[in-house]
């Protein structure tokens, strides 16, 4: 479950102007987890809760990355791969919730979101697989796609089974965005007023930052990871999450392989530079942005016309750019002043 190496929204933007009180900045700390950055931010005037709060945090994600971790050794997630093609390994509830929505969001994108990718995903170089020095043979991505299949994967009360031996269950497509909720949940009754939790650009936040103003975040240029192409707002206790093809990818014969898979074809996605969803929730902007990466923008639109409070913007893996935004992810956007024209809303 190594994270993503950054964010395709990362940049926090607080919006200007007002007394001294307004403009006071929030506080953050930072730290490393899931192979990536976790931060958490509160208002100025909860300075100093931030190091308990911190603290309660950093218990929280740790305990989802202990047990759905790839890369620990007797993680609930590794037993279950240890066992594929035996016997149902129990699972802690935690374990088995954060299973159960990655196999609500495989049936709802048919199979374009599949954590039994695994097989596929190493075979490529990534979550711990060998960087390949040549491209995979049909023949070996064949082998690998035999052993996948979201079908493969059962959860029934405290316990979870894959059916072969070979199926590899990989979180890292939702797992941060599960964490970021289950922190979220347990802090945001203490902090209504002003609550920010992020991992690797999987966020989510309650109240405002600066008193009377929304949570603004930045959505960076998957063309430049430097800039950003425009403002998020986020009201209501509002979700996002991201998927770049710049985040994690190998390079093989000078060519780039980005390392979100379509599990129709066995092959890293093509046509796709960067996708944001916003959701209620992180768990699922985190399994729909993955699901919107490989579906494109036309099948990912008709999921998401029927997912109450979902909307994602797309970039396409093309020159010039084009930023293409449903209406409900363009009520909360504001690009920036250069890629206005670049804007357009998709289906139109
Ligand atoms: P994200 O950055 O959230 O889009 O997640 C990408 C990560 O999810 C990859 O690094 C893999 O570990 C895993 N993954 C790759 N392809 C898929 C897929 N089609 N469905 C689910 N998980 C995937
Ligand atoms: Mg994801």
């Amino acid at each position: 479950m190594t994270g993503k190496a950054a964010a395709l929204l990362a940049a926090l933007v607080f919006l200007g102007g007002g007394c001294r009180e307004r403009d006071a900045k929030p506080v953050q700390e930072s730290w490393q987890v899931m192979g990536t950055v976790a931060t958490l931010s509160l208002p100025a005037a909860r300075a100093g809760q931030l190091p308990s709060c911190v603290e309660t945090a950093k218990e929280l994600i740790g305990e989802v990355n202990g047990r759905m971790s790839l890369f620990i050794a007797d993680s609930e997630i590794a037993r279950l791969n240890n066992a594929a093609g035996g016997a149902a390994v129990q699972v802690s509830p935690l374990t088995g919730a954060c299973l159960a929505l990655a196999l609500k969001y495989a049936g709802l994108s048919g199979g374009a979101f599949d954590v039994t990718v695994g097989p596929v995903v190493r075979l490529w170089g990534f979550s711990g697989g060998a960087h390949p020095t040549a491209l995979p043979t049909e023949a070996d991505i064949l082998a690998r796609k035999a052993h996948t299949g979201y079908r493969l994967l059962t959860v029934t009360n405290g316990t979870a089974r894959l059916a072969e031996a070979g199926a590899v269950v990989d979180l890292g497509g939702v797992a941060k965005g599960f964490a970021v909720d289950y922190c979220f949940d347990r802090l945001a009754p203490r902090f209504p007023d002003g609550l920010m939790v992020d991992i690797a650009g999987n966020l989510r936040c309650a109240g405002s930052g600066r008193p009377g103003r929304p949570w603004s975040v930045g959505v960076r240029n998957p063309f430049d990871r430097d800039r950003i192409i425009g403002k998020l707002q986020l009201t209501g206790g509002r979700a996002v999450a991201t998927s770049g093809n710049y985040e994690k990818f190998v390079t093989i014969d000078g060519r780039r392989y980005a390392h979100i898979i379509d599990p129709r074809t066995g092959r890293p996605v093509e046509g796709m530079a960067g996708v944001t969803v916003l959701a209620p929730r992180a768990g699922d902007a985190d399994a729909l942005s993955t699901a919107c990466f490989v579906l494109g923008v036309d099948e990912a639109c008709r999921m998401l016309d029927g997912l109450p409070g979902c909307s994602a913007l797309f970039v396409p893996d093309r020159e010039p750019m084009e930023i293409i935004v449903t209406p409900g992810f363009a009520a909360a956007f504001t690009p920036e002043p250069e890629f206005k024209d670049a804007v357009r809303i998709a289906g139109r």
